[in-house]
């Protein structure tokens, strides 16, 4: 590879670095995906929590219904009876046992009915409990996503200024080396890595040989023996 351009080819990787960085960071944000799962976990209902409250309470507002329908019944059964329209002692008789089975329906109800009053009220204490967790976790999650939407959006502001320096960066790099370079940063993300000063690759921390410092002071091309990277090390002075 032909000498030349690396400190022009530096000035561009420090722009490319930081945009790499921003990209990294935009990735990262926080958007609650931790909560998300948490909340479906306990969506989940392992203990079957939820689901209990739920079919108790259904199931009292089934029977409270019942009832009515019941009580209905039976106003119906009584006019019938005293309406005067009926008079058959057989008839009569059928309406009486109909009104014993009703009635007999309607205490077994009853005797339900007054377990679900105290059943009812401790599943829902259950109950709320998970959802008080999964609401409050919901709101961390709306919170987090708020602060991501604002950190994405100054990331993508930061990022525009940056890659319009790029443009003028360019200039100064031959073709052959900025192709090399570019293919680094394809494969590695960030396509140059210091030497620092105890001769190491800051990227990956291979020694780097006399020899090739030598060369890099004096503005030939070296890459890093293990990550391949194109070394550079900023004169001082
Ligand atoms: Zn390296």
């Amino acid at each position: 590879m032909s000498g030349g351009g690396l400190f022009a080819l530096y000035k561009l990787h420090l722009i490319d670095a930081a945009l790499y960085e921003m990209k990294q960071r935009a990735a990262a944000l926080d958007l609650g995906k931790a909560e998300a799962a948490k909340i479906k976990e306990l969506e989940a209902d392992p203990d079957g929590v939820l689901a209990t409250a739920r079919s108790l309470s259904a199931e009292l507002k089934d029977l409270e219904l019942e009832q009515k329908s019941f009580d209905d019944k039976l106003k119906k059964l009584d006019a019938d009876l005293y309406g005067g329209s009926i008079v058959n002692p057989r008839e009569v008789e059928n309406i009486e046992k109909e009104k014993s089975h009703i009635r007999e329906r309607r205490d077994n109800n009853d005797a339900r009915i007054l377990e679900l009053w105290e059943e009812v009220p401790v599943a829902k204490e259950k109950a709320a409990s998970i959802e008080g967790q999964i609401a409050a976790l919901r709101q961390t999650i709306a919170k987090k996503q708020t602060k991501a939407k604002a950190d994405h959006e100054a990331l993508q502001s930061a990022y525009r200024a940056k890659a319009a320096e790029r443009p003028a960066a360019l200039k100064g790099v031959p073709a052959p080396l900025l192709a090399a370079y570019d293919k680094l940063r394809e494969k590695l993300g960030v396509g140059m890595a210091m030497v620092t000063d105890d001769h190491r690759c800051e990227a990956c921390g291979m020694h780097v040989p006399e020899k090739a410092f030598e060369h890099i002071i004096e503005d030939r091309v070296e890459q890093c023996e293990n990550c391949r990277r194109i070394l550079f090390r900023l004169q001082q002075g």
